[in-house]
């Protein structure tokens, strides 16, 4: 049991089993399994040999590289809690996490570092850092490619075992920020049993559906999964690249997203998986030049994050021929809470399905005080062994979101009959019109109906006697055109009168989103002021 799962050190062990098969293609940059664990395996002799120790944090800030795998198990397999920072940070945003979380060593690329460089004093433990794809030494930092090789040359590194140590299911893993979309972004508490949690959960959901189907269960048979969210979100790394270890799929990272690359990965590694975020499924879906690349390897298009247009799901079957797929998670949870996806989804396209076999929720009322009843909207609570213990160095954040258990998500949202749940709303993005509520999501989802709109957000306006009034932001498919009156009746023909945008503005590019796929709809009440 000592070494058993759950707990990292047995799935980087799972992932060298799976030998000689690609782990990793980024660019002309393939490494197996094999070679993956061997290069995990000497820098977590070099981190230990460096004096890190069980519980020291270390920081991991790179684009998706095959070296971020490769940090992020040398970390936490030696019993060091990992960091990893959101890459898209500026300087002062990365100098933040590094002293929130108190890093002794950074592991950066040539660009991280550079933003970092000049805020190095306000990163008080910070002792080492090394670079990665820097040309040349970088000043104060060292590079990771005289310490364990370069990505192609993994493979002619020395086969050794991982340093002996021992590591609980419940000891800490890692540190993940929250996006941020509300607020600054807090450090959630990973453990390993709540990283291993997901790998369970999906299979657990996957064999369910077969048997629902009434079908034979398939051949296990590892898959290619085009992986294009960053890998600082739980969302690609606790339920990406976790499961994908354990099963040996190969992933195949891209320097920066873009559809067409997308394609001609898709085509060139017969890609079977992708998806990550809605917008991500929009993009491709949409895109003039997907119909000239055979996509025919894809099975599977699934997505979370953020809310998803009801009309998604059944665009990604028909369009891709693929299962859809839709998850509901924050960070608190290290991903995945509820699953969805084919007949079930396409049946209930509003919903991101029920929750996995291990977690529970239910819907509080907003005081917390007592559960509403089924198809009543209240605050989402979910429970289960993906839930952090709480945020790092923030014990009033931690008191005020966990309870017994429960994370209280600030997501509004219902329960049908069946436990198929339905997110509403973030509670603070619920625009409230002289004590009326308004639920973005429906309003949203009525906009996305209309022929001419591929984007919509709804906001909250102040306003002097009602003191918020909705109003929304659109933007138009190219070619596409809606006046302001037409949205208006659009949706007054559909909803209640409170409901309608008392405004509505035209954005001539899509809405600003965050690395996670949200619409950041703090920055636009902006596009409202009167000129
Ligand atoms: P912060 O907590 O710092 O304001 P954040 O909540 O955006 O940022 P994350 O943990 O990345 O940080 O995101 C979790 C949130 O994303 C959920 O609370 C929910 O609002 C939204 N979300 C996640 N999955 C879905 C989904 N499938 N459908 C709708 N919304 C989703
Ligand atoms: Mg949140």
């Amino acid at each position: 049991w000592k070494n058993a799962p759950p707990n990292l050190r047995a799935i980087a062990m799972l992932g060298r089993m799976h030998g000689t098969r690609e782990f990793t293609i980024y660019e002309d940059e393939r490494v197996t399994f094999g070679a993956w664990f061997k290069a995990v395996a000497a820098l977590a002799h070099e981190f230990q040999a460096r004096g890190i120790k069980k519980g020291d944090r270390i920081a991991l800030a790179m684009r998706n590289l095959p070296e971020w795998p490769v940090v992020f198990f040398a970390s936490v397999t030696i019993g060091a809690i990992c960091v990893p920072l959101n890459a898209w940070w500026t300087g002062p945003e990365l100098a933040y996490g590094l002293a929130n979380s108190g890093t002794r060593l950074l592991v950066c690329d040539d660009e991280r570092w550079e933003r970092i460089a000049p805020h190095r004093e306000d990163c008080l433990e910070l002792e080492t850092v090394l670079v990665s794809r820097a040309d040349e030494s970088q000043e104060g930092a060292e590079r990771l490619e005289d310490v364990i090789g370069t990505p192609p040359q993994y493979a002619d590194l020395p086969q050794r075992e991982l340093p002996e140590i021992d590591i609980a299911p419940d000891d800490d893993a890692t540190i993940f920020y929250t996006s941020g979309t509300t607020g600054n972004p807090k450090g959630a508490l990973g453990t390993h049993r709540n990283l291993c949690t997901n790998i369970l959960s999906s299979a657990y959901n996957a064999a369910c559906a077969v048997l629902r189907r009434g079908e034979a269960l398939p051949e296990p048979q590892p898959k290619t999964v085009l992986n294009v969210i960053p890998l600082f979100h739980v969302t690609a790394c606790s339920a990406g690249l976790m499961g994908h270890i354990a099963a040996g799929n190969t992933m195949v990272f891209m320097h920066k997203w873009d559809p067409v690359k997308a394609f001609q990965i898709i085509e060139r590694e017969k890609v079977n998986a992708t998806g990550g975020v809605p917008t991500i499924a929009w993009q491709l879906l949409e895109h003039p030049e997907r119909v000239n690349y055979d996509l025919s390897s894809l099975e599977a298009v699934a997505y979370g994050g953020a809310p998803a247009a009801p009309d998604l799901v059944r665009k990604i079957r028909d369009v891709f021929g693929a299962l859809p797929g839709n998850g509901w998670g924050m960070t608190e949870t290290m991903a995945t809470v509820t699953g969805h996806s084919s007949e079930d989804y396409l049946n209930r396209p509003e919903s991101c399905g029920p929750p996995v076999a291990v977690a529970d929720l239910k819907i509080m009322s907003e005081d917390g005080e007592r559960e509403m009843p089924v198809g009543e909207v209240g605050e989402l609570w979910a429970r289960g062994p993906m839930v952090v213990k709480g945020y790092w160095n923030n014990p009033d954040a931690t008191a005020a979101t966990f309870t017994e258990g429960w994370v209280k998500t600030g997501d509004l949202a219902r329960l049908d009959e069946e436990g198929f749940c339905y997110i509403v709303d973030r509670a603070k993005d619920m625009v409230i019109r002289g004590g009326e509520n308004i639920y973005s999501s429906e309003v949203e989802n009525v906009l996305y109906d209309h022929p001419a709109v591929t984007d919509a957000a709804l906001i909250g306006l102040p306003h002097k006697q009602l003191g918020e009034v909705p109003a929304a932001v659109v933007h138009c498919a190219p070619g596409h055109q809606a006046s302001e009156d037409e949205l208006k009746s659009w949706v007054a023909g559909r909803l209640a009168k409170f409901k309608v945008p008392e405004r509505v503005v035209f954005s001539k590019e899509t809405l600003p989103r965050n690395a996670n796929g949200k619409i950041l709809k703090k920055d636009l009440a902006i596009l409202f002021d009167e000129k």
